[in-house]
């Protein structure tokens, strides 16, 4: 197979400047992946500096394959920029330009505008150096869990190492081969590896946007804008998740169901913005006493729930009562006002995994509607066989056990 480098560039010239435009396309539809619009961006200069260095056959001049050259480097830049602020970091535009002003510098040395092997040394390893920073920045975000960022790290780090690999080559060759060897095909493999590879990556970069995007939409989906913490859906889906995995004969699990005492007359005489502070600090206030690994949530208005793998009796009354008397302390007085308000916990248990979510949290809702009857203030626990306790009465003395006080915004 003859593999012609006009041909060659006239390809890339349209799959790039294609890529480019999908890219850009992309961008315009989700502004709020910038990486998209660098990428596309960055994909058009790739394109403008092939169409440049195709026009060699029509213009002799030096200086064009130089400038193609340095759009090239410009373009590898941007690419990394765009892997930058794909993980919000800040975008570099001087390391950006840097490849290009190097090399359009080294251009004006005589000796090494006339030296092919310093011209394909300095120009792979610009390239080369772009392309692995831009893998190292995709490979540092890596705490964001998405499918396509292993494939696109492998396949880019890939391009970084194959790319140079004509650095060596034209080192043993001696010199008057290097002509040769060039018009042999090699250019033109290392221009099929550039081709396929942008195309690869062009993909694999608007896949890890696609995934970004649904990310913050399932997120977003889960979480209660006004307190930040899972809202009932979310609960629902964890709190079954954690039943099938933790929940044991021997290993019970607690259901909190938390509710603001009195809370309409917090609203009426306070207002509704203070109001809304008040369940923001139950959300915190509950969210710091309870373990990571618990599934926390607000269900509505001023009521949350609470799935607590593991927990026995006692462990559940000693938490329930740190979450209502930290609440006491951090909502005595907001901004100023003296709000005193109070939450009722009403908590059950499983060890059947089995169990339904809704029929659980309607058994502490009841433990719950108990601890209201009973003057409100306090915990309330209705154990697996429907015996109902007053946990309060049963725990000695938790004043110790108060959080410090918890803010909220
Ligand atoms: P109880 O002690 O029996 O729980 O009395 P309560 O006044 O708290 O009774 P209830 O649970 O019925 O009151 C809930 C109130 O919460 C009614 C509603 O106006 C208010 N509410 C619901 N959602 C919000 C919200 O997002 N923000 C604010 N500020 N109030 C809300
Ligand atoms: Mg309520
Ligand atoms: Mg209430």
């Amino acid at each position: 197979m003859v593999l012609d480098v006009p041909t060659l560039l006239v390809v890339s010239i349209f799959v790039t400047a294609v890529l480019g435009l999908l890219l850009i396309f992309a961008w315009i539809q989700d502004r709020s992946i910038q990486a998209l619009g660098w990428w596309g961006a960055a994909y058009l200069v790739g394109g403008l500096s092939a169409g440049m260095l195709s026009l060699q056959q029509f213009i002799s001049s030096p200086y064009l394959i130089d400038f193609a050259s340095a759009l090239l480097f410009v373009a590898c830049g941007m690419s990394w920029n765009g892997a930058r602020a794909f993980d919000g970091k800040n975008v570099r535009p001087f390391a950006m330009f840097a490849g290009a002003i190097i090399w359009l510098v080294a251009c004006q040395i005589p000796g090494f505008a006339d030296s092919s092997i310093g011209r394909i040394v300095v120009s792979s390893l610009i390239i080369s150096n772009y392309t692995l920073f831009t893998a190292f920045e995709l490979w540092s975000g890596r705490s964001e869990k998405l499918n396509s960022r292993w494939p696109a790290v492998i396949v880019i780090t890939l391009h970084g190492v194959v790319f140079p690999s004509q650095v060596p080559l034209t080192m043993v060759l001696p010199g008057d081969r290097i002509a040769a060897t060039l018009s042999n095909g090699w250019i033109a493999t290392l221009a099929i590896e550039s081709l396929l590879y942008s195309i690869a990556a062009a993909f694999i970069l608007l896949e890890m946007a696609k995934e970004r995007t649904e990310r913050v939409h399932k997120e977003a989906a889960l979480i209660d804008p006004l307190t930040g913490v899972h809202n009932r859906r979310a609960i629902t889906e964890f709190a079954k998740q954690i039943l099938s995995r933790d929940v044991r004969p021997t290993k019970p699990m607690a259901i909190f169901m938390f509710d603001i005492d009195k809370f309409k007359s917090i609203n009426d005489r306070f207002g509704h913005p203070v109001g809304d502070k008040v369940i923001r600090l139950l959300a915190a206030t509950a969210k710091k006493t309870l373990r990571q690994t618990d599934v926390f949530g607000r269900l509505g208005g001023e009521e949350f729930a609470a799935f607590l793998g593991n927990t026995d009796e006692k462990g559940a009354i000693i938490v329930a009562e740190r979450v209502r008397l930290a609440f006491i302390k951090a909502a005595d007085v907001v901004d100023g006002i003296e709000i005193g308000a109070t939450v009722s916990i009403g908590v059950t248990f499983t060890t059947n995994y089995q169990s339904e979510v809704d029929a659980l949290l309607s058994r502490a809702d009841e433990a719950l509607y108990e601890a209201k009857n009973a003057g409100r203030n306090r915990v309330m626990i209705r154990s697996e066989q429907n015996l109902q306790v007053a946990a309060s009465s049963i725990v000695p003395d938790l004043s110790e056990a108060a959080a410090e006080p918890v803010t909220t915004h």
